[in-house]
């Protein structure tokens, strides 16, 4: 059996791309401490419980399946969190890889996988956002990411380590068959805070600042659907073993929607009013996140599927309103 340890598999990207492992013929292997992670999401393959920073426990779970590669999810997301407490992000993002990558390279494991994000990219001067566009992160989030995106590049060429970072846009959406979702706890992500309006969850949702230079005045995003973002994961593997990848790809559709445009595609999909309160804008959020995605389309041959907001807006909604 091909193994593929799969940190994180049991949150919400991973178990996802965990899905999409055993649809290609993988047996995805989840290690995952479960502070943040579901039991119930790994559907796939074992759940090995475990924390990113314990070296000796991802030894044994390296030494007992022998992972033919590793696709790293395991981290803290929390924009704001990271910058009230970055000691939490630096020690867990960053040193948690360092130990995974010592780990890997104890065992013999020679490919990863690594979940990035377009935070690292700052507040872009050039929209839609290219690979080569400067890498200016502006919280401790997105900085412990591009640390470790740099990390990767010079254990490359000191240890021979072949690894491709995926930068993802807003991941939004769930599995399209039902079987997987978003549970966040906090929530802080718009559609879903959204679709638990329309479901009678939350009185209303709070539009953060109506004065941005875009076309209705609100912040305008990349939204990609999550078995989009989990196929683009088994592709970069499957292309760690072959031709030479770029250190990172671009997920993103190239298409943005404004939270005020969200809101109302999430009345239509669900036929329920969305009851909205104007907000101050949250600090650090750009006016414009857009991907250009072109990369990863002819280079990783990937292909979003469920591009419209309406499909990953009803895949979602199909998931939360039967939470
Ligand atoms: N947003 C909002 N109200 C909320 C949550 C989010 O207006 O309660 C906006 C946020 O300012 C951003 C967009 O929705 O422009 C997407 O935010 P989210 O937190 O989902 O993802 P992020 O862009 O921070 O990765």
């Amino acid at each position: 059996m091909n193994n593929v340890l799969v940190t994180g598999g049991a949150g919400y990207i991973g178990s996802h791309a965990c899905k999409a492992l055993a649809r290609a013929g993988y047996r995805p292997v989840s290690y995952d401490n479960l502070a943040y992670g579901h039991e119930w999401a790994v559907k796939w393959g074992p759940l090995e419980k475990g924390d990113i920073l314990d070296a000796a426990r991802l030894g044994e779970v390296l030494a007992a399946y022998k992972p033919s590669a590793v696709i790293h999810f395991a981290a803290f997301i929390d924009v704001g969190e990271s910058v009230r407490d970055p000691a939490k992000y630096y020690r867990n993002n960053l040193a948690g890889t360092l130990g995974l990558l010592d780990a890997m390279r104890r065992h013999g494991v020679e490919k990863i996988v690594f979940s990035s994000t377009c935070a690292t990219y700052g507040i872009p001067d050039i929209v839609p956002i290219a690979e080569s566009a400067p890498q200016h992160p502006i919280n401790p989030y997105g900085a412990s990411k591009w640390m470790i995106e740099r990390v990767l590049a010079d254990y490359g060429h000191a240890y021979g380590l072949r690894s491709v970072a995926l930068r993802y846009f807003n991941a939004a959406g769930a599995d399209p068959d039902g079987e997987l979702g978003e549970d966040h706890d906090p929530e802080t992500h718009l559609i879903p805070l959204v679709l638990d309006v329309a479901k009678g969850a939350r009185p209303n949702v709070t539009i953060f600042g109506e004065d941005y230079a875009t076309q209705d005045g609100t912040c305008v995003r990349d939204y990609v659907h999550v078995s989009d973002l989990a196929d683009a994961h088994i592709l970069a593997m499957q292309g760690l073993e072959g031709h030479e990848l770029r250190s990172a790809y671009n997920l993103g559709t190239g298409e943005g929607h404004s939270v005020a445009q969200v809101i109302a595609c999430a009345e239509r999909v669900t036929g329920r009013k969305i009851a909205a309160t104007r907000g101050p804008r949250r600090p650090g959020d750009p006016a414009t996140l857009l991907a250009d995605p072109s990369l990863a389309k002819s280079e990783l041959h990937w292909t979003p599927r469920r591009t419209a907001i309406s499909d990953i807006i009803e895949t979602a909604w199909r998931w939360r309103r039967g939470r």
